[in-house]
């Protein structure tokens, strides 16, 4: 990220602060190294100030027309299924946007939450309590770490002299997230110039109409970005290359590739609202968000959320539905370079009228289609690719689906087995379990499975265990069909599978109860709560290391040892 932000000179900051993220003090108590010298102290406030949104970046050639200027986004959306109208970044402010210096492609945009108010605050205070910053903190870091599409987190830093006020008369205490991605552009950015009906309101009787070269000009924006459109190449043939169509599938496959991770590694966002949504296929927006525990597919992680249409099964399903937003918006685009057979002009929407447009509005639809189809088809091969990595299986059968992966889902769902918890394990079986003569330690096993049952109080253990050994015993068969495939492989054949697998199943999962635990000792003890945090970041960032009990013990827990012995 240094790289990245050149301009941003901060000297060693970056390093003396630890990658990959930096947990900051307070600036009021910014606990600058005792031996530090003066620069160094200079340069770690000028780094706070600006990550905390109390100062503004500059370019370092000192030029005042060349300042950064911070930004927000505007961008419309539906929320729970209906048209909400203008909503853009309340709380977020972006500081900087800048290539990569060997990489121009590569560029990384920061963005602060919780920084205050911007245009697009409405009634709200544009603040962020520390529960929530710390909870999108880590779950970013989590989510890259097991290879999920994500915005990063670079800092966290807290602001306790600053009180917001939430649920309770109390004030709770702000804290600023800066965030990192290529761009935080969301499908509700396009529906913002392209309302639902061609027209929306804004306040009282402020009517918004569609804004059709803005379209343009963000469409071709985003195709850039997406490296599907080049306006230089573009103009070297004399003719401007159409992209609206490329652009739809494009966010259409990345989103795809993502919520077939979210499914895989058992992540529910919580509040897939199309403002949402970010056009890089990124998760955004950590709010409600859980890691399945015990599995449960109809599990609902936003409390707000009544029926269900955020819950875990439902999340395919639900990013359909805001890509189909997007193709809403982008349709006339589409229509228009299919029927004329060349991209956009600059000037084009003064040839836009109402006859014309239905017909490519019209046209346009008919990607949708195509659009869906290649949704589930990339989602099904990612979901398959990650179950398989899961369950340390090499070669990639069609029936696994229906034979393997969806009974052990059911078998999880109906004796309420714990999901990370019984994929970790699954790593230290071997198919020689299931043969004759190993009868009690194939017991021995089960019974270690079902001791993660959510509900031991209804657990049927004989029925249980039943479901489970047939299970296993298909496992055990699947697995002994691809033996060969691991015949180069080093050590013993279950050895390998094993590693495999443990690379594959993250024996640290940022869970429920682990932030409820972080938030409580931040609330209780605020160096201690930043021990804590440190310790359980660089558990995230590395989940699939052998961590055990011990590591969450000592001064840094504020576990109660009754609760520390039923947990672990
Ligand atoms: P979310 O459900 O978190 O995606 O937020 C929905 C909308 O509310 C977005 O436009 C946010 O920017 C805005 N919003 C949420 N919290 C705040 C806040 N504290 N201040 C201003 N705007 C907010
Ligand atoms: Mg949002
Ligand atoms: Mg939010």
């Amino acid at each position: 990220l240094r790289d990245c932000f050149p301009r941003l000179d901060v000297g060693d900051a970056f390093d003396t602060l630890g990658a990959p993220a930096l947990a900051l003090p307070a600036p009021e108590t910014n606990g600058v190294p005792e031996k530090s010298s003066g620069e160094d102290d200079a340069v770690r406030q000028e780094l706070i100030d600006v990550l905390s949104g109390h100062a503004m970046l500059m370019n370092t050639d000192g030029d005042p027309e060349t300042h950064w200027a911070p930004w927000s986004l505007r961008y419309s959306g539906h929320q729970f299924g209906v048209w909400a109208g203008q909503l853009g970044d309340g709380r977020a402010i972006s500081i900087i946007s800048t290539p990569h210096p060997d990489d121009p492609k590569l560029t990384y945009e920061l963005q602060l939450k919780g920084a205050g108010r911007t245009p697009f605050s409405r009634g709200a205070d544009g603040l962020a309590v520390t529960r929530s910053s710390i909870r999108e903190f880590l779950c970013s870091e989590a989510m890259n770490a097991l290879g999920i599409p994500t915005t990063r987190a670079l800092s966290l830093v807290s602001l306790p002299e600053l009180p917001v006020y939430r649920e309770t008369v109390v004030p709770e205490r702000a804290a600023i997230v800066a965030r990192a991605a290529p761009s935080f552009l969301r499908i509700g950015c396009f529906e913002a110039l392209a309302p639902p009906q061609g027209v929306f309101f804004i306040g009282m009787g402020q009517q918004q109409e569609a804004d059709w070269d803005a379209l343009r000009r963000l469409g071709e924006w985003v195709a850039r970005l997406l490296g599907i459109w080049d306006e230089a190449e573009a103009r070297k043939d004399g003719e401007r290359k159409p992209w609206a169509k490329d652009l739809v599938l494009e966010v259409a496959r990345r989103n795809a590739k993502m919520v077939a991770g979210w499914q895989a590694y058992g992540f529910m966002h919580g509040v897939i609202n199309t403002d949402n949504v970010s056009v890089l296929g990124l998760t955004i927006d950590y709010g409600p968000y859980a890691f399945m525990d015990v599995f449960d597919p109809w599990h609902i992680c936003n409390h707000t959320d009544e029926e269900g249409r955020y819950a875990y099964k439902a999340q395919p399903t639900m990013i359909v539905f805001a890509l189909r937003a997007l193709l809403n918006s982008l349709a006339p685009l589409v229509g228009y370079e299919a029927h004329e057979g060349h991209a956009i002009p600059p000037d084009w929407s003064s040839s836009v009228t109402a006859a014309k447009l239905s017909e490519w509005r019209d046209k346009g639809m008919q990607l949708k289609e195509e659009m869906e189809r290649i949704v589930e088809e990339v989602s099904a091969a990612e979901y398959g690719k990650l179950m398989h990595h899961r369950l340390a299986l090499r070669k990639y059968e069609k029936e696994d689906e229906t034979r393997i992966i969806s009974p052990l889902l059911d078998l999880l769902g109906e004796h309420k087995l714990d999901f990370h918890g019984t994929f970790r394990l699954l790593a230290t079986f071997r198919p020689s379990l299931v043969q004759e003569g190993a009868s009690a330690e194939l017991a021995g096993y089960i019974s270690t499975i079902l001791s993660l049952t959510g509900e031991p109080q209804f657990l049927n253990r004989e029925k249980a265990a039943g479901d489970a050994r047939d299970w296993l015993q298909r496992y055990a068969a699947r697995i002994e069909s691809e033996r060969g495939e691991w015949a180069g492989a080093e050590g013993h054949f279950d050895e390998a599978r094993a590693q495999a697998a443990r690379a594959a199943n993250p024996r640290f999962v940022l869970r429920q109860w682990v932030l409820e635990e972080i938030i409580k000792k931040v609330e209780s003890d605020a160096e201690g709560g930043k021990r804590i945090i440190r310790k359980v970041l660089q558990m995230a960032c590395s989940p699939f290391e052998p961590w055990g009990a011990e590591d969450f013990e000592g001064d840094e827990s504020s576990l109660d040892p009754e609760v520390r012995e039923e947990r672990r």
